[in-house]
Formats: structure tokens, sequence, C-alpha cells
């Protein structure tokens, strides 16, 4: 009888989650539109359609048989008779669940609100170069999140019900000696790297179409195994991927006109991000378990892809005859090892998007310290700016003269998310964990590499990791991929490694 009971609530709570699913995919694709084919005019209307969207979603997601569901299925025995996968289902709808009924509707209001508004006077602060035009709007949003982190409820740090929403059992306990380490060991490297001649880039600016560019970037996707079939890629001010199932995935880029190269690595990260929707299990499809399993994890794909494969000497011996072929005039003179070196340079910078693999992850220790201090209250938002460039000069030996590259230059505060950005140093730190792994059974990856056979790692990387979606929690998915927990050491490893030998250290 209790196990009838179960399986119909199963069945309901299923279709009840596929139902919403729709909505949200249907949402993802709006957005998408958005951003890449709607035309100016259309801008109104949209941002109907998208608030009438987000209210039926959270309607759907907060519903009382919901919660009525969850109970009975997280009843022990009823567990013990669940399939792995239903019983992972359960689990993660309860998060979801959780997390939407443990915000008061007036909470989410104010942020939605409050951060509208605020994206506008973050535009403006930036082109008046004025963090006082943001404070007003930066202070609510502080203010707001610190209710968000109450409503959600942590143990110890405030921060840490923040870090939770985007890396799922993240918390500063596992932050800060991470992020001490990683500002130990990058200091030294990066000043090693500042005694030594800088390579020359200036090629980088030659003419180069966005035809050419793009075409390339088309041929470099279809390589590391992108599938045209269930995917495409447009243009965007900003490249991103959206995807709201395997057979749907949506990549966009952009093309500059004072750096070629910067197309490639954008097509490759985010193709990175689109192999990993592509290769989600299809039987998980609208369930629950069907996207990546949270950015820490998606993060790790994209910047393998851009970083640790894209920015690799075998690469860019596969690189070198393509370019002959497709943007002959912006190679001339230029062989693979100059190519290399300038495609790795390395030099404190202000803006972390244009930051190199070396001190990327110091642009990230920075907003974290930052970020936990305004959370837990020990940082006025008044004092950011100076806050900022103290951390700046103490990590890179660099200070800021303005707000916009500085405490401007990102838009996740404007939007309202704290504890987004760690989530990019992890998927680094993971992603040189699992390409060591991956080398065990790979031993002739660089080889393949160069002669442009991407498909082993490729494969590899969906049978260990993508098909699972959100069947494993990362720190799972990571011991069951590594046979152990995430471990900084091979990261640091990997640079040490890349940049002795590339700068003669
Ligand atoms: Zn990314």
């Amino acid at each position: 009888m209790a196990q009838g009971l179960a399986t119909n609530a199963l069945a309901s709570l299923q279709q009840h989650m596929a139902e919403l699913d729709d909505l949200y995919a249907s949402m993802g694709l709006l957005s998408w539109d958005l951003e890449t084919m709607m035309p100016p005019k259309g801008a109104e209307s949209r941002s109907r359609q998208m608030a009438t969207l987000s209210a039926l979603a959270h309607r759907m997601a907060c519903s009382p048989q919901l919660g009525d569901w969850l109970s009975e299925l997280e009843d022990k025995a009823v567990q013990a008779a669940l399939s792995e996968t239903h019983r992972a289902i359960v689990r993660e709808v309860r998060r979801a669940y959780d997390e939407a009924v443990k915000l008061p509707e007036s909470l989410v209001t104010a942020l939605s609100e409050t951060t509208s508004a605020a994206h506008l006077k973050w535009v403006e602060a930036r082109k008046s170069n004025s963090f006082e035009v943001f404070l007003p709007s930066l202070k609510q949003i502080v203010k707001l999140n610190q209710e968000k982190a109450d409503a959600l409820g942590y143990e110890n740090s405030r921060y840490n019900a923040l870090l939770d929403i985007y890396e799922p059992g993240l918390t500063v306990a596992t932050l800060d000696p991470l992020f001490a380490d990683l500002e130990d060991k990058l200091k030294p490297l990066v000043a090693a790297i500042a005694q030594k001649p800088k390579p020359d880039i200036s090629f980088k600016q030659r003419t180069c179409t966005k035809e050419q560019q793009k075409a390339l970037c088309q041929r470099l996707l279809e390589a590391i195994g992108f599938d045209f079939e269930a995917g495409r890629l447009d243009d965007a001010p900003h490249p991103f991927c959206s995807g709201s199932n395997p057979g749907d995935v949506r990549l966009t880029n952009r093309y500059l006109v004072n750096d070629w190269t910067s197309a490639i690595f954008s097509a490759l990260h985010e193709g990175g991000h689109g192999l990993y929707e592509q290769g989600i299990n299809s039987q998980f499809a609208g369930t629950v378990l069907g996207g990546g399993v949270s950015l820490g994890i998606h993060e790790s794909q994209s910047r393998l892809w851009e970083n640790l494969i894209g920015r690799s000497q075998s690469f860019v011996t596969f690189l070198m005859p393509l370019f002959q072929e497709q943007l002959p005039e912006a190679i001339t003179g230029i062989d693979a090892k100059a190519f290399y070196r300038a495609i790795n340079i390395v030099e404190p910078s202000f803006i972390r998007v244009e930051a190199d693999e070396v001190t990327y992850n110091l642009h990230i220790v920075l907003r974290y310290q930052l970020e936990k201090a305004l959370i837990e209250g020990s940082l006025a938002v008044e004092d950011l700016p100076e806050a900022w460039g103290a951390g700046m000069n103490k990590l890179l030996g660099i200070r800021p003269a303005t707000d916009s590259e500085s405490c401007l230059q990102d838009i996740h505060w404007a939007h309202g998310s704290f504890g987004y950005f760690a989530t990019y140093t992890l998927g680094n730190l993971y992603s040189a964990q699992f390409l060591k792994t991956a080398r065990n059974t790979l031993p002739d990856l660089d080889t393949q590499i160069q002669q442009g056979e991407l498909q082993p790692l490729r494969q590899w990387l969906q049978e260990h990791i993508h098909q699972y979606g959100r069947l494993y929690e990362p720190d799972t998915l990571c011991q069951r991929v590594t046979g152990e927990p995430l471990n900084a050491q091979y990261f640091i490893n990997y640079l040490q490694e890349k940049y002795t030998a590339l700068y003669a250290l």
C-alpha cells in the first residue's frame, strides 16, 4: 500500500517537474532570442512575457502538492526502494523546492525590482566612471542578499547560504584555505614571469573579417564534436551558451576587430559548455537531472577546452595549417612557437575577463574576500573602492586608478548574484584534475590533438562527466571521476610546468 502511494507520488512529481522544465526551457529560449535576434521595439512586450512566465514558474516551483509528494518520497522505506536515479530526482527537487518556498514573495519581488533598476544605474556609473552613482543600489542589493541568506538558513558564515546556491555544498570553510593556498602559490609565479621578456602580440590586431573568424570558429566547434544538428552558433555582444535540452543547445560568439584570436577562445569556451549540455543522457531530458550539476563543474568543461586544450602547444600545431588555409594574411610571418607564446602572455591587469590563466584566479580571490566581508558585514559598501584597490595591490601589485576598472567592471553584483565568482576558480581547478585523469587512459592525447583528433577526449568527458547530468553532486562526481576530492594541486602543477617551460623560469 505505502509503496503504491509512493509510485503515484513519484509519477505526479515527475509530471509536474516536466511541465516546469518546459516553462524554464521556453523562458531560456525567449532570453536567447532577446540577446540575439529580437528587434529593439520588441523589448517591452518581451519583458511582459518573461514576467508572466516567471510568475507561473514560481507558482509551480512552490506548489504545496510538491511538498506533499516530497515528504512521501523521503520516507525511509520508500527511499530504500527507489532507484539511484529516482533518489537523485527527489534530492534535486527538494533542493529547488526549499529554495523556492524559503524565500518570501516580498523578498523575491524586492530583489527583482532592485536589480532591474540597479542594472541601469550600473551602466550609468560605468559611463560616468563613478561608484557613487551605483552605491545606493549596491547597498540595497547587499542588504537584500543578507536577508536572502537569512531566509535560506546557514551554519557559521552567512555567505555560505549564497555560495550553496551556485555550488551545492560549497562553504567558506573549504574556500578560505583553498584561496589562501592559491594566493601563496600564484603570486611567486606571476612575479617570476614578470622578470622575463614579453612576447610580441601585435599580430593579433591584423585585419581579419568577421566572416573569416566565424568560419574558423565553426570549424573548431565541429572539430571538438559540437553537434550542429543539436545546436547553433549565433552572434551576440557577449558570448554565452544556453541549452534547454541535449537536442537544442545555443552558442553565441562575438568577433573583435582589434584581436582576431579572441573569438577562437570564446568559441572553445562556449563550445565546452555546449558539449556538456549535448552530452547529457537523453533520458534525463525534461527531468531535474537534465542539466549541468553545478556552475563549477560546467566551467570546468569550458575552461578545459578553452585553456588546457586550446592554449596548448599541441592544439597550436593543429591550428597553424587551418590558419594558413582560412586566414593566411593574419598569420603571415608568425610560426607556431610565436603564436603559442602570444596566446599565453601573462601580465597583471585590471580586468578579470581579459586576464590570463595565471593571474585569473587572483581576480577571483579578491572578489571572494570582498563579497564575504560585505555579506558578513565586516566591510561597509561605501569602503568598497578603497578595499578593492588595496586588495588588487596586495594580490597583483597594481592599483586601479578608476572605478570602472575596479569595482564597477563586473555585472554580477548589479544582477544581485553574490556567491557566484568562486565557481569560476572551481572550474579551473576541476578542469586540471579531470584532464590529468583523462590522460591516464588517453596516453596518445597530445598526438591526437596535434592531428585534430579530438573525439577520444570528448568521448572520455561524455562517458565520465557529461552523461550524468545532475545524477551525482559535484563532490561525488569529482570523487568518482578522479578517485579523490577536489585538489588544487593539479591546477598549480599544470601552471608551474607549462609556464616554467614557456618563460624559461
Ligand atoms: Zn563559462
